[in-house]
């Protein structure tokens, strides 16, 4: 099952028959794209709302395959974590985002932060701190301005999360709970980490303005930020009255198509410079 996607890519979906089948031909294709430079990556704006200021981005990464098409993370994410593969695709995300914000400033743009997300099987292997420092040092971003997002599971369910992350905040860099509100998350945790941000679930933010419970949920994850002194950004924020909602009760960070959807460093450049 393949149409022709927009931006002229075809965009890849399982077929009816045969699940395993196709895992296991996806999973060949995985193990050689970043070899066959089939992996890019797209960066979407973090915005101040009131200003509209770029404060940030994040990156997010993208399998074009020539046969399969555009291959969305949501079906090869889970795959190279189960393969192992994201130690190797992870590593790769992590180096391209932080020399990408050297080549941006090359051009003549500021952005002041990037943020890269971490899968849990990245913390299994050990000290991931060593790794992100090594590339730190080898493309020359400071680490204050990388900011890495973890998901509460990554964090409740990773034996010595606690000790990585405590590494990683020993190098400089920042730290986000990815997701928030939508896992299992212990509010003592959250107390002892390191983290400076939360990002509000797209599923809260979604339907704001009608749901009175996704209300409730997103000004009470503003005000548990805002208490314990974290900085809250939205996501998925799609509409100038979501927008407005979160400005009214204190969040001024978003993120989400309102402001862009992820894109190519050259559009980033075309758009935010000047
Ligand atoms: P995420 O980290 O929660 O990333 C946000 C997702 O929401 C992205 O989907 C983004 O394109 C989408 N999004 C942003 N704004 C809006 C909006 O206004 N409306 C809607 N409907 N969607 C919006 P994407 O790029 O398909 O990525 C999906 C997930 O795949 C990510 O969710 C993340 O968990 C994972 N992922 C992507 N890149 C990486 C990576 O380099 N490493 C790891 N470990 N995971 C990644
Ligand atoms: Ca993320
Ligand atoms: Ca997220
Ligand atoms: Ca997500």
């Amino acid at each position: 099952a393949k149409a022709r996607g927009r931006n002229g890519y075809r965009f890849y979906a399982p077929s009816m028959s045969g699940e395993g089948v196709e895992r296991l031909r996806l999973e060949t294709f995985l193990r050689r794209s970043l070899e066959k430079d089939e992996m890019f990556l797209n960066y979407q704006p973090q915005v101040e709302i009131d200003t509209g200021r770029l404060v940030g981005v994040e990156a997010l990464v993208r399998w074009n395959h020539p046969e399969l098409g555009l291959v969305p993370p949501n079906r090869f994410i889970s795959l190279a974590e189960d393969t192992g593969y994201i130690n190797q695709l992870g590593k790769w995300v992590l180096y391209q985002a932080c020399l990408q914000m050297v080549r941006w400033q090359e051009a003549g743009l500021w952005v002041p932060k990037m943020a890269v997300n971490l899968s849990a099987k990245q913390f299994e292997r050990g000290s991931i701190a060593s790794m992100v420092g090594d590339i730190l040092r080898e493309t020359g971003l400071e680490p204050h301005r990388l900011q890495l997002e973890v998901t509460e599971s990554v964090i409740m369910n990773t034996g010595d999360a606690m000790v990585f992350i405590n590494d990683l905040h020993s190098i400089g860099v920042g730290l986000a709970i990815d997701d928030f509100g939508t896992g299992y998350s212990s509010l003592a945790y959250l107390k002892q980490m390191p983290v400076q941000t939360l990002k509000i679930d797209r599923s809260f933010i979604k339907d704001i303005s009608t749901d009175a419970n996704d209300e409730a949920i997103a000004i009470a994850i503003i005000q548990l930020g805002k208490s314990m002194n974290l900085s809250v950004i939205a996501e998925g924020v799609e509409t100038e009255q979501q927008a407005a909602f979160l400005l009214r009760h204190g969040c001024n960070l978003a993120q989400g198509y309102f402001y862009s959807k992820p894109v190519l460093p050259d559009d980033l450049l075309q758009r935010w410079q000047s």
